[in-house]
């Protein structure tokens, strides 16, 4: 029996693994056959406190995996692939064991969708990229393109504007699906243009890229476009798929959280993008895998101190 099962290795999980072991748990991570999450996707990571000059987005998860290590947290490059968290103990399953825990923190993150278009992913980290916060410093006065109409895509387009000398926003429709106010912001950008229904098709370039093979829906032509960079902000995907009908999910899939580290069942606990809609930051999700760990410790607690009462008060408890 676990006490804590962690499932998945981006900063909100390793953060909360680094906690739990440091209180004593033993957590056993399920870190994902990829672990690292998104930052394992990216070049230099120049935000996160601590790293003045900058460090590799895998170099800093192996650092953060390093540090869960040491204080005992049992890490497995395994995918979660099945939960039962309806009764106790909390199973979770891999594809060759099944382990059984008393609490666990979901940190399984988001996956930002991307184009899936010829050239996208040999560009990545080329020129190519999802995050405008991590990357953007690297396109000073170039010319970059950002590609969705959501309010993502207006935040993106607005903070690359610091560095670019010009600033396309592609959108696949005539209209903004962005809320009023962003949008506004965004057109009022001297720096910010729009091109209208309009697709990508393909993004080219040898070590780097160069442009984007572009088409109109309207009518159907194609064309070239130099630019030097492309943000691709069509959203993002929350890891869900295995709590569907246990964890309560918003409409887009993510895991519903009144105060940011509980959810519907007691015990389970979240932590990082797979809640969070807004922030999408790597800190942001590290804090969140303290809280979850910090709160998860303290439920324990409180769980083991009942277990152990005499006449159990954890089995007086269910009795009818
Ligand atoms: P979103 O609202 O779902 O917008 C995604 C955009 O990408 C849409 O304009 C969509 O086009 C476009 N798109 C989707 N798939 C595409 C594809 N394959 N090719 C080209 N374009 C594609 O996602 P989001 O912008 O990430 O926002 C998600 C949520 O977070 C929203 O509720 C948003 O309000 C919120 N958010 C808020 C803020 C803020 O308030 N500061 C910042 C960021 C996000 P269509 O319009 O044609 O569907």
């Amino acid at each position: 029996m676990e006490r804590v099962i962690v499932i998945g290795s981006g900063p909100a999980g390793l953060t909360a693994a680094v906690y739990a072991a440091r209180a004593n748990l033993r957590p056993l991570v399920l870190a994902g056959g990829l672990y690292g999450g998104q930052l394992m996707l990216t070049t230099e990571v120049e935000n996160y406190p601590g790293f003045p000059e900058g460090i590799m987005g895998p170099d800093l998860m192996i650092r953060f995996r390093e540090q869960a290590e040491r204080f005992g947290a049992r890490i497995e490059n395994v995918d979660a692939t099945a939960v039962e968290f309806t009764k106790l103990p909390f199973t979770v399953r891999t594809a060759d064991e099944t382990h059984q825990a008393r609490t666990v923190i979901v940190a399984t993150g988001a996956s930002a969708r991307w184009l899936e278009i010829p050239g996208e992913a040999r560009l990545r980290g080329r020129g190519v990229s999802t995050c405008a916060t991590c990357d953007g410093a690297f396109f000073r006065e170039k010319h970059i393109v950002v590609i969705g109409g959501g309010d993502s895509a207006m935040e993106e387009a607005l903070f690359l504007t610091r560095f670019g000398r010009r600033v396309t926003v592609i959108h696949r429709r005539g209209s903004l699906r962005a809320s009023k106010i962003m949008a506004e912001r965004a057109h009022s950008n001297p720096k910010i243009d729009f091109m209208w229904n309009t697709v990508a098709e393909e993004v080219y370039g040898d070590t780097h890229m160069k442009g984007l093979r572009l088409r109109n829906v309207n009518d159907g032509s194609d064309f070239d476009f130099d630019a030097d960079a492309l943000f691709i902000a069509i959203g993002h995907t929350p890891n869900t798929g295995i709590f569907k009908g246990q964890l309560d999910l918003d409409e887009t899939g993510y895991i519903n959280s009144p105060d940011g580290t509980s959810t519907n069942i007691d015990g389970i606990f979240v932590a990082g993008d797979v809640n969070d809609l807004r922030y999408k930051q790597a800190i942001t999700a590290a804090g969140a895998g303290c809280r979850a760990a910090m709160d998860a410790e303290k439920y324990l607690e409180a769980l083991e101190f009942a277990m152990a009462m005499e006449p159990p008060v954890a089995q007086l408890l269910t009795q009818e």
